[in-house]
């Protein structure tokens, strides 16, 4: 199996082979209208610039894809008008927004209690974001809900039965691809492709894992700087930015 990088040509040569090979990028809603079809997910994990970073990739090649936001992160908040600013964006590159919805942000439930959950989450984000949100994908789901084959009223689960037995799923988790996912892609076997990345581990050069996570947590400091200067008038005035980062 050849190696695939995790970088923003590896990513279009991935998509290249999607053409070459007859499929048609379509969204959770008109896959159907596909003979041949791929559904490109992002779950977005930890970082909502990397996602843009993608999603302005996507966008010169033309293609729209699914990118689903945490409500529940420690590691951004969509309320925040920053965030809801880089989801309008997404949004307006052509791009759809869905619900990426943790399970373990909440006591052990049952699948009602999940059921309710995840629209309570879809209504606080499609006021957040002013549309409404119609789909929804789970982080780091439980066997459980893996095979719950939740059916949420007004949503499409990317984790129901259709999407993981009708499509062949292919995924980047953990960066790395479980399967020789150009070679599938090759091989035409598979009518309709439903294909999972995480925009956070693609850069312009290809970096190690060690790089990635050391990068995002080192500029965390500048970050958390710039919003104690939003929040505390004339913070330059009381501690200096060089000693604090
Ligand atoms: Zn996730």
């Amino acid at each position: 199996m050849s190696r695939v990088e995790f970088t923003y040509s590896a990513y279009k040569n991935l998509m290249n082979l999607l053409q070459t090979g007859g499929y048609r990028v379509c969204s959770y809603h008109n896959w159907q209208d596909a003979a041949r079809c791929v559904i490109l997910r992002h779950d977005i994990d930890s970082s909502l610039d990397q996602a843009l970073e993608l999603a302005r990739v996507e966008q010169k090649l033309g293609l729209s894809s699914t990118y689903f936001v945490l409500l529940s992160s420690d590691f951004y908040n969509v309320a925040s008008r920053s965030s809801r600013g880089k989801l309008r964006a997404l949004r307006e590159m052509g791009h759809e927004v869905g619900l990426h919805f943790d399970e373990k942000a909440y006591p052990e439930g049952t699948t009602a209690e999940t059921t309710a959950r995840i629209l309570k989450e879809r209504d606080i984000l499609s006021a957040l974001l002013e549309t409404p949100v119609t789909t929804v994908s789970m982080h780091r789901p439980s066997q459980a809900t893996l095979e719950a084959d939740l059916v949420i009223p007004g949503m499409i689960n990317s984790y129901g039965r259709t999407f993981f037995h009708d499509f062949k799923y292919l995924s980047d988790s953990r960066r790395r691809w479980r399967e020789p996912v150009e070679e599938i892609i090759r091989s035409g076997e598979y009518d309709r492709l439903h294909i999972l990345t995480h925009a956070f581990w693609y850069h312009e050069a290809d970096e190690s894992i060690t790089e990635t996570v050391g990068s995002f947590i080192r500029s965390a400091n500048a970050e958390r700087y710039a919003q104690m200067q939003e929040n505390i008038t004339d913070l330059a005035s009381i501690v200096e930015r060089e000693t604090c980062l």
